[in-house]
């Protein structure tokens, strides 16, 4: 009893060899005060009691106290290599004194050596080789939508339900998670197909033996609201925000097939499924056999430093050049140094195949926390893309929001930052930085069950 006593109170992160720098910037109370005056409202912040992250190292961050974390959301799938990994900084610093910033109407070496990286990573053949670099997520997939608009000459694209696309205008409007985001203007019309949300399929179907009618309704939907007018579809290959929605393996085949029936694009979000992360192939469309016409990346890419990238065929393209179109900070020297630099930390460590292994441990102790916990409904996820969908009841599936709440609050006390993702708000999204070890994710194991035990049942 004294010994169970005694191994619960040393539930902590595994030790980290990096000693933080200690901390003496404004106070923690100081800094929520100056945020509460000066910074929009609308930047929200995670936990009720808000933390504040001052250093990171590899798979670990610290708090302004020096408290250590592991960081299993990954800055939200954006930390691939790990927090500061020494080879991106130095890219970095060696970029930022040698030259910040032209423009790109000049010519640097960086920028092609990194879209040259980009274009041999895309399948046999596919000829997707040219990159358009922005700064964002939500830029990127504006790109996509512009050219596949401006290639086929249509206006209407199609996205999923339950889908994030970003949050800029256009891409505003194809988020399609209720009260996520405005409702922005525009004329671009958008219809939304059904993902392959199996767990929670409204029909009450199963796969295989539903078909797979959730892709293939995008088909009475493009021939009751849009025939003749479709530009293309823009899909996450595992939707992140929406839940970590992997759907059946041949989800988008079906999709795709129909979609350039009609004469539109395909257009892969890999935001938060790109780059290994997925374990088994380096990019998450290839994990259903697809190849898409357009791919948009951003977050993970360049290991938290803002970049984004649109990869195309060159007859797609070309569409840019109808008009003088120029982005001031897109492709600068620091960022696609930072690119490049992620590129071959993920190559020289292996990490895609880090993510293979360390996913398949992760789902394993995930499913032995699911036989124990009845709040775990379902787990799923790719590689080290995971994640669990609680439920106060698994007959009805009424989702377990405010419990969801509690263990990701819960979590922060013990040491370990989850993510909190679903537009039902009940699933624990895990994309922790691509080195994560098994002694961490014995940890983050350890304490799931722990928080796990102590939800308090809400009524
Ligand atoms: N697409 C996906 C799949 C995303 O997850 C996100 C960000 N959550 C975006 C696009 C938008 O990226 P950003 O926030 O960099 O604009």
């Amino acid at each position: 009893m004294a010994n169970k006593h005694k191994s619960k109170q040393l539930l902590a992160p595994p030790p980290s060899s990096h000693r933080p720098t200690p901390y003496r910037g404004p106070s923690r109370d100081e800094i929520l005060a100056l945020r509460q005056e000066y910074l929009n409202p609308g930047i929200f912040h995670y936990y009720d009691d808000p933390l504040c992250i001052v250093e990171g190292h590899m798979q670990y961050v610290w708090d302004e106290q020096g408290r250590q974390y592991l960081d299993a959301a990954g800055g939200i799938a954006t930390i691939s290599v790990g927090h500061c990994h020494p080879h991106v900084t130095h890219a970095v610093q060696e970029q930022v004194g040698r030259l910040a910033h032209t423009t790109t109407i000049y010519l640097h070496p960086t920028i092609v050596q990194y879209a040259r990286k980009i274009a041999e990573r895309m399948p046999v053949g596919s000829d997707l080789r040219q990159t358009y670099f922005g700064n964002s997520g939500s830029e990127a997939n504006e790109y996509a939508i512009l050219m596949a608009r401006l290639y086929t000459g249509n206006d209407t694209i199609l996205a999923l339900e339950n889908g994030y696309t970003g949050g800029t205008g256009c891409t505003m409007r194809l988020t399609a998670i209720q009260d996520w985001k405005f409702p922005a203007d525009g004329n671009l019309e958008v219809k939304y197909g059904r993902p392959g949300y199996c767990y929670r399929c409204p029909r009450g179907l199963k796969y295989p033996g539903c078909d797979l009618e959730c892709a293939r309704d995008l088909e009475n939907i493009i021939q009751a609201e849009a025939a003749g007018r479709v530009a293309g579809l823009i899909a996450e290959p595992i939707q992140g925000v929406g839940g970590v929605i992997v759907p059946p393996k041949e989800y988008f085949q079906a999709a795709y097939d129909i979609v350039r029936a009609a004469g539109g694009l395909c257009i892969a979000d890999e935001v938060q499924t790109g780059w290994g992360r997925t374990g088994e192939r380096f990019w998450g469309f290839e994990n259903f056999d697809v190849v898409p016409d357009i791919v948009t990346m951003a977050k993970g890419i360049a290991n938290g430093t803002p970049l984004s990238a649109v990869t195309t065929r060159p007859e797609i393209a070309a569409t840019l050049t109808r008009r003088l179109h120029f982005n001031t900070f897109g492709g600068n020297p620091v960022s696609v140094a930072a690119g490049l630099a992620t590129l071959e930390v993920i190559e020289r460590e292996g990490l895609q195949q880090r993510a293979r292994q360390m996913g398949a441990y992760l789902r394993s102790k995930l499913l032995e926390l699911q036989d124990k916990h009845a709040l775990i409904g379902e787990v799923r996820g790719l590689g080290l893309l995971q994640a669990v969908e609680l439920v106060s009841d698994r007959r009805t599936k009424e989702p377990a929001a405010a419990e969801t709440k509690q263990v990701v609050e819960r979590a922060k006390e013990l040491g370990l930052l989850l993510g909190k993702s679903g537009s039902l708000r009940n699933v624990i999204r895990l994309a922790p930085p691509m080195c994560i070890s098994r002694d961490d994710i014995d940890f983050l194991s350890a304490c799931l069950d722990r928080c796990l035990t102590e939800v308090r049942p809400v009524a």
